[in-house]
């Protein structure tokens, strides 16, 4: 009998439910899962392919120590021992992490109790600094915690939607299906698009603002003071539940557009049109990523588009919001363990000593952190200069991902111990790990995951791993106990992880903290295995309405449940010169994930854009006789160069290049964009500029 299991996609934030069907013969189909509330059976190229992208070719099946296989205790023996030598030897913080939004939250849980509660360090990041720590440093700055207002509906129900740094249709791609089925039922619902590219998302838009880099701050500063010059604001609201709002004005300037031009190289009427509309419209919702994010004043971009929300007070009821998309499937449930340098555990802040005290307390750690660790760029720096002894990889590939990949590279070729864990074999940072730990994967692994809207769903096996690959919590636990913490870790399944997560969330909470699923903290395996997707919060005690919306009742989470202005000033800086001309973007393609480790495999997602390429406005092309399909060279003061093929379009901006992120050294000769990105990041968030770098251009 084929057998069907409900799971859910492991690519981006939206969080799309999937069913999978293996046949008798062994054949995997999926299709999407009428019943997930994320997506009503929709899925997208990415998630259609799944099956295709369960070919066992490249996947690591047995441990590796220095390249030959060895037994899983001879492995984790060697891990615990070099762990444990290098803290004796120097101290806690010369041992790191770095994770994923790949992983599930149970392998998340596990990672931040070992390192800060029994390791002694927070010196545990994870591939989610590049992804939206900006919109953490935001939210927390903004509402004293890191919470998404809305949810999914609120896109459907607003009559503006902006879409500021955000390709929806291609990276958030169902959600985008969502937002143009609403769009079309009600035509006068209008949407705007914000970027420096003309994207697939702005075939949907009403105005597009091709905005320079970095011109945001000076934009939403514009409509704040747009907004008071024009009446909007809600000044009951701003009153009762907000502070701050004054400096924020006064730091905002004036609304002058041609100022607002000058700095956002936008034309005065298109700037006028955005203000207009955004002052008269009640139902806003204002949907942002990695254009945002991934900027080294991110986190000044998030305070600028939520001081306009606070000052209207449209944030919270249906409609409206500020709204974080997400872009990795687990990047939230990563941030609700605290899976993060400077997060503690569920929403708590490591800087607060009771809450370090209550979570010490509750895991009976021996040596809990008391500082913020390493973020990701600072990491990599500090196992470059020596300080890290042992660094554990899991699941994800920074020799490709990070800015300045080469140094990154370099750095872990330095690292006296690194271990790996993934499920490939031969990804360009396995191919430097001193132990290589054979992960299990998607269809594998059992667990949960939290989408953009607080969703949380089960991620369930229905195949068996392929030789003896493991789970991610299993390896780390297993670690564990060979490091002398035994009973902290005896897990005998994810069941226990996530009623123990659960159970955290709601430990002397008393409701003072956003983030509480208490309600899952007796959760049974059999409860767990027939978990249904939920929206947090979920406490013990019954909530009154089933409304999951935060802020509508005008209560936030700083101690005087009042929400924070933030005053931003941050003008767009120019990094181009005449020896690096071009501003250079990076991002996703429709049809690949990351490094391609698993969408590398359908050759249906790999026709889609077959080869790394560089979007050239057709001016510049001709000013340097480059033909469309020409070879072309990137160079930046990194002084790295990549290879990739010229590709001419009107929807780049002249004066700006971009390049899509996935292609590695294997896939593509010299096409590794992230070498040419600086590790220039936002001095808050640590969250690194991939969008904005400065490269020379020529034929190759
Ligand atoms: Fe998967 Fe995202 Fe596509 Fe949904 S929209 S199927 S979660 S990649």
């Amino acid at each position: 009998m084929p057998a069907e299991t409900r799971t859910t996609c492991p690519y981006c934030g939206v969080g799309c439910g999937v069913i999978a069907r293996v046949e008798d013969d062994g054949r995997v189909s999926v299709r999407g899962d009428p019943e997930h509330p994320a997506n009503f059976g929709r899925l997208c190229s990415k998630g259609s392919a799944l099956a295709e992208t369960l070919d066992p070719a490249g996947r690591a099946h047995s441990p590796m120590l220095h390249g030959r296989p060895v037994s899983w205790d001879t492995a984790l023996d060697a891990v615990a021992t070099a762990f444990s030598d290098a803290i004796r030897d120097h101290g806690p913080d010369s041992v790191a992490f770095y994770l994923s939004g790949q992983l599930l939250t149970e392998d998340y849980y596990v990672a931040n109790k070992l390192m800060k509660g029994f390791l002694g360090s927070a010196n545990i990041d994870t591939n989610s600094r590049l992804c939206m720590a900006s919109s953490v440093a935001g939210h927390r700055r903004a509402f004293g915690s890191d919470t998404v207002p809305g949810t999914y509906e609120d896109l459907e129900l607003a009559d503006l939607v902006v879409l500021v740094g955000s390709n929806m249709a291609w990276c958030h791609p169902v959600l985008y299906q969502r937002l143009a089925v609403a769009k079309a039922a009600r035509p006068s619902m209008k949407v705007v698009v914000i970027d420096p590219r003309r994207t697939a998302s702005s075939d949907l838009a009403d105005l597009h603002l091709a905005i320079r880099p970095d011109g945001d701050v000076a934009l939403f500063n514009g409509l704040l003071a747009h907004l008071a010059e024009t009446g909007a604001i809600d000044e009951d609201f701003v009153a009762a539940h907000t502070s701050g709002f004054a400096q924020a004005l006064m730091a905002a300037g004036r609304a002058d557009p041609a100022t607002i031009a000058e700095v956002t190289g936008l034309p005065a009427q298109q700037i006028r049109q955005f203000l207009a509309l955004f002052a008269a419209t009640e139902k806003v919702v204002t949907c942002y990523s990695q254009g945002v994010n991934q900027s080294s004043v991110g986190s000044d971009k998030v305070n600028g588009l939520i001081n306009c929300h606070l000052a209207t007070g449209r944030i919270g009821r249906p409609g409206m919001g500020p709204f974080s998309l997400t872009g990795q499937p687990n990047a939230m449930g990563g941030r609700e363990v605290g899976g993060l340098a400077n997060m503690l555990a569920a929403h708590m802040a490591i800087e607060n000593p009771q809450d370090r005290d209550r979570v010490q307390r509750f895991w009976k750690a021996p040596a809990i952190a008391d500082r913020p660790g390493l973020k990701a760029v600072d990491l990599f720096e500090a196992v470059a200069d020596g300080r890290i002894k042992a660094l554990w990889i899991m699941s994800t590939n920074p020799v490709v991902s990070m800015p300045d990949a080469d140094r990154v590279k370099a750095a872990i070729e330095t690292c006296p111990f690194v271990v790996v864990s993934d499920i490939e074999m031969h990804t360009d940072t396995a191919r430097l790990a001193h132990v290589l730990l054979p992960a299990t994967g998607w269809g594998e692994k059992n667990g949960t995951v939290t989408n953009s809207e607080r969703r949380i769903s089960r991620q369930r096996a229905f195949l068996p791993p392929p030789g003896e690959a493991r789970p991610d919590w299993w390896q780390m636990a297993d670690v564990a106990r060979r490091m002398g913490f035994e009973d902290a870790f005896a897990y005998p399944g994810p069941h226990a992880i996530f009623a123990e997560h659960a159970a955290l969330s709601a430990f002397e909470n008393g409701g003072s903290r956003d983030f509480d699923i208490g309600a899952h903290a007796d959760a049974t395996e059999a409860e767990y295995a027939a978990l249904t997707p939920f929206q947090w919060p979920q406490p013990a005690q019954a909530m009154p309405d089933a409304d999951r919306r935060f802020f509508g009742d005008g209560r936030f989470f700083h101690p005087d449940r009042r929400a924070r202005f933030v005053a931003v000033t941050a003008a767009a800086e120019t990094r181009t010169s005449p020896a690096f001309p071009f501003v250079l973007n990076t991002g996703r393609v429709r049809d690949h994930w990351h490094t391609m480790t698993r969408t590398g495999k359908s050759a249906r997602l790999s026709a889609h854009l077959a080869e790394p390429f560089a979007e050239i406005h057709p001016h510049d092309a001709a000013a340097y006789g480059i033909a469309d399909a020409d070879l072309v060279e990137l160079e930046s003061v990194t002084g790295r160069r990549v290879v990739v093929r010229a590709l001419l379009t009107r929807r780049q901006a002249p004066g700006a290049v971009f390049v899509p992120m996935h292609w590695t050294d294997e896939t593509a000769a010299l096409g590794r964009v992230d070498t040419l990105i600086p590790g220039r990041r936002d001095p808050l968030s640590g969250q690194p500029a991939l969008k904005h770098a400065a490269v020379s251009l020529r034929r190759h």
